[in-house]
């Protein structure tokens, strides 16, 4: 849970909010307590209207955890684990470990958080009339209709909202193509963001400034999201089917665990130019040093102390296999946050080393092997006589 403070725990799921989602609480309840409330049941005093307001951005955040929880339970009926839901300035994302395995499980998913939320509003809806007339009636109608809106704001058919991912499952089944099906969705949750940007523009120029700006703010949001997983589209087509074995560094510098450190800096950090290196004894990997490694203990113990005691044991080490996509390679030093992930042999023995620069070195390579067939058939089609 990066940038995000943790709440605790629903069936099973971490819950934590971000930052933005404080200014979201205030906008919200503030909005709520000074014009919603007054407007459609006058007569309360302000401190009832604060209690409202209050009240309802929080029942309003319990319904979007809900929401949330209900694509988390879809999830896990296909065995998929739901990281973290995470509040934030536009509402909540839950974050589920990987993308479905099906055009059906991906439908499923994606639609259950809309469905429960219209199960939601339609409690509040039926719950409505035991307190109609009072402040709780009042509030118990906000979190009907609000529901009501969510359900409908979250089918539209641009990704990366739940409609846009109920209208990738369809396309994929249709076309078989998970790559495909991305890159549609993911053009027309585009569009949804640019017509949510003009539409949030006008509402600013036409008076109301801070609906129109949650909306531009919105639209950029969506489309961000939007560009996000269309390069991941292009990515995973290009990456994956290509093997870490065909794609990784063969020839790697590796460390003995019993050099000291002052001469492992002497000797391979500042020849070698690498900010780490495998440690390895005999066949067997071992860790890995970094300088950053290195520089966690005292200048005047570098002396003595040895690679391997300063070294990253195996035990905290990401590896990968040579059979592994590049793709998945990929999205897991993405997740992790590293630059080189260790290549190993089933019985552990180092066999290679995968870089990011490797897997940028390949996608160059396809693209410019690209753009040359291209021209090429560009060309033969134009001698080609009419
Ligand atoms: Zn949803």
């Amino acid at each position: 849970m990066h940038g995000a403070i943790r709440l605790g725990r629903i069936l099973g799921v971490p819950i934590g909010v971000n930052y933005t989602w404080f200014i979201a609480l205030w906008v919200l309840a503030w909005s709520l307590a000074a014009a919603y409330y007054p407007a459609r049941f006058p007569g309360f005093p302000a401190s009832t209207y604060w209690t409202m307001g209050l009240a309802s951005t929080i029942l309003l955040f319990a319904s979007v955890i809900i929401h949330e929880l209900g694509h988390a339970v879809a999830a896990r009926r296909y065995g998929i684990r739901t990281r973290s839901i995470i509040l934030f300035l536009f509402g909540g994302v839950a974050q589920i470990a990987r993308d479905p395995p099906t055009p059906r499980a991906e439908l499923v998913v994606a639609a259950a958080g809309p469905l429960t939320s219209l199960a939601l509003g339609g409690l509040f809806a039926i719950t409505h009339p035991l307190a109609a007339g009072s402040a709780l009636g009042a509030i118990i109608a906000y979190l009907a209709w609000v529901n009501a809106g969510l359900a409908g704001f979250n089918l539209i058919p641009g990704f990366p909202l739940d409609g846009g991912r109920m209208l990738r499952a369809l396309i994929w089944r249709a076309t078989g193509s998970l790559e495909r099906a991305t890159l549609i969705a993911s053009r027309t949750g585009q569009v949804v963001a640019m017509l949510l940007i003009a539409a949030g523009v006008i509402r600013a120029f036409t008076g109301s400034g801070i609906g129109g700006l949650w909306l531009i703010l919105l639209g950029w949001f969506m489309d961000t999201g939007a560009q996000g997983s269309y390069q991941q589209a292009l990515l995973r087509e290009a990456l994956g089917k290509v093997r870490v074995g065909d794609i990784m560094t063969r020839e790697v510098h590796t460390i003995d665990p019993g050099l000291t450190l002052d001469q492992a800096v002497a000797d391979y950090f500042l020849p070698h130019k690498h900010g780490g290196f495998p440690v390895v004894w005999g066949d067997r990997l071992l860790g890995v040093i970094t300088l950053h490694d290195v520089r966690d203990v005292p200048r005047e113990r570098r002396a003595t102390a040895t690679v391997r005691d300063a070294m990253t044991p195996l035990s905290r080490l990401r590896t990968v296999r040579p059979s592994a996509s590049a793709y998945d390679a990929f999205v897991r030093m993405a997740q992790d946050g590293i630059g080189r992930l260790l290549v190993t042999d089933p019985d552990g023995s180092l066999i290679g080393i995968l870089t990011r620069s490797d897997l940028l070195h390949m996608m160059r390579m396809r693209v410019e092997l690209e753009e040359t067939s291209a021209e090429r058939t560009a060309a033969t089609s134009a001698r080609r006589p009419p």
